[in-house]
């Protein structure tokens, strides 16, 4: 039941400098930082991050998005992380994703309008999907000796 998480800052959440509220949040529900490092990362490793949207109609924007500046990297460990993690983060399209969701309040633009401007939907953060996603993304992400293992305060008060 504790599962870990990758979470991506993407590089409009970087230049906007909204990161540290949005970590906030997560270590504000408890969860734990296991792993985080920033990397810009190229087209070919966006590539096999995004390897199952490569042959879609979006994804050279999207690639565009991914590599135009540094992301920060994160594992985060929980009970049920996953989706918990997915339901903190809100619906892909920023004009759907609910108000309290980060997406819903740190963006706002419709996939409609990315589309027609030809750009990337900013939607500021990337969440695993599933626990098996999970698991191939933090090690696609993550060397083993970059993630910890470590006590929390939240093992004590909040997991126990
Ligand atoms: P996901 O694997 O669900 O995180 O999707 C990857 C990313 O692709 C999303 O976070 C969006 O940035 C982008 N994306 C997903 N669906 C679309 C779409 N229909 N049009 C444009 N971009 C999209």
């Amino acid at each position: 039941m504790i599962e870990r998480t990758l979470v991506l800052l993407k590089p409009d959440a970087v230049e906007r400098g909204i990161s540290g509220r949005i970590i906030a949040r997560f270590e504000d529900a408890g969860l734990k930082i296991v792993g985080m490092k920033m990397i810009w990362i190229d087209a070919e490793f966006s590539k096999r991050h995004y390897a199952e949207h490569v042959h879609k109609s979006f994804y050279p924007t999207l690639e565009a998005m991914i590599t135009m500046g540094p992301v920060i990297a994160l594992a985060l460990e929980g009970v049920e992380a996953v989706a918990l993690v997915r339901k903190m983060v809100g619906h892909t399209e920023p004009k759907t994703a609910a108000p309290g969701t980060i997406r819903g309040d740190f963006s706002h633009v419709s996939i409609h309008y990315a589309d027609a401007k030809g750009i990337g939907v900013k939607n500021i953060i990337h969440a695993s999907d599933s626990v098996i996603n999970a698991k191939k993304e933090i090690e696609l992400w993550f060397k083993n000796e970059e993630l910890h293992t470590y006590k929390s305060v939240h093992d004590v008060h909040t997991i126990a």
